[in-house]
């Protein structure tokens, strides 16, 4: 197993600092939530563990780098490509084999199979959503960072979504930026808080993910982290 990520450092934007100074561990195999107000830098994060460019600088460092699939706040899907192309991007971008079965068991998983041959522009946000997802869960890497990778999809949908990344993503280093305290009660082995003061630490349920939705650890500890954002 690979070791822990750790990224240490600052922020700034236009010469004011984002959020203090702060240090934050990605446990190795294991599901960090990370939560906090818009605009506080959670997206920021997730790029500069991708090793990507920011809207600002960074005075700091990540140790450990790790091959890393993110799957962005914006679907980003390619317009002139169809769901199933587009779930299978990375591969064809690297130039590699597309393993076909996975991809389309992914798809069925993803209840895309019957869109696969459609265009972006004909989906839903929630079906888009999907396929940004499918296409993250098509990668095989032990780093994996989700930007509110549920956020627009409906509570059945979403239930099913996440057990369905739990599976897959099982063992892997996992990143996931989230406002929905029930999802990181369910899913996260390690619950953290950004804002301007820095990381804080929370509490998360101990027992094995994902996590019945009226689990009472899971219940507990959603509503201690519904408390703690919006005080
Ligand atoms: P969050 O994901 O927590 O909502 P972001 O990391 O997306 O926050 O953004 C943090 C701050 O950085 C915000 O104030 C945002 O406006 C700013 N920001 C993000 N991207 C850019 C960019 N490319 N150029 C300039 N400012 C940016
Ligand atoms: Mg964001």
């Amino acid at each position: 197993m690979s070791g822990k990520v750790v990224l240490t450092g600052q922020v700034h934007l236009g010469g004011r600092a984002l959020f203090a100074p702060l240090r934050l561990v990605l446990a190795p195999g294991q599901w960090t939530a990370l939560l906090g107000p818009s605009g506080v830098g959670k997206s920021t994060l997730l790029r500069l563990i991708a090793g990507l460019p920011i809207g600002g600088t960074f005075a700091g460092q990540v140790e450990n780098r790790l091959p890393v699939a993110l799957m962005a706040q914006d679907a980003g899907l390619l317009p002139w490509l169809t769901v199933r192309q587009n779930a299978g991007l990375g591969a064809r971008l690297r130039g590699g084999q597309i393993d076909a079965a996975r991809l389309e068991d992914i798809l069925q998983s993803c209840g895309l199979a019957d869109h696969a041959g459609a265009y972006p522009a004909t989906l839903s946000g929630g079906q888009r959503q999907r396929v940004a997802l499918a296409r993250t869960l098509m990668e095989d890497r032990p780093l994996v960072l989700l930007d509110e990778p549920f956020s627009a999809l409906d509570a059945r949908m979403r239930l099913a979504m996440q057990d369905l990344a739990a599976r897959l993503l099982k063992g892997r280093t996992v990143l996931m930026v989230t406002h929905d305290p029930a999802e990181a009660a369910r899913l996260a082995d390690h619950i953290v808080l950004l804002d301007e003061t820095g990381l804080t630490e929370l509490p998360a349920p101990q027992t094995p993910a994902p996590r019945a939705v009226l689990d009472r650890g899971v219940l507990d500890c959603q509503a201690a982290l519904l408390v703690r954002l919006v005080a």
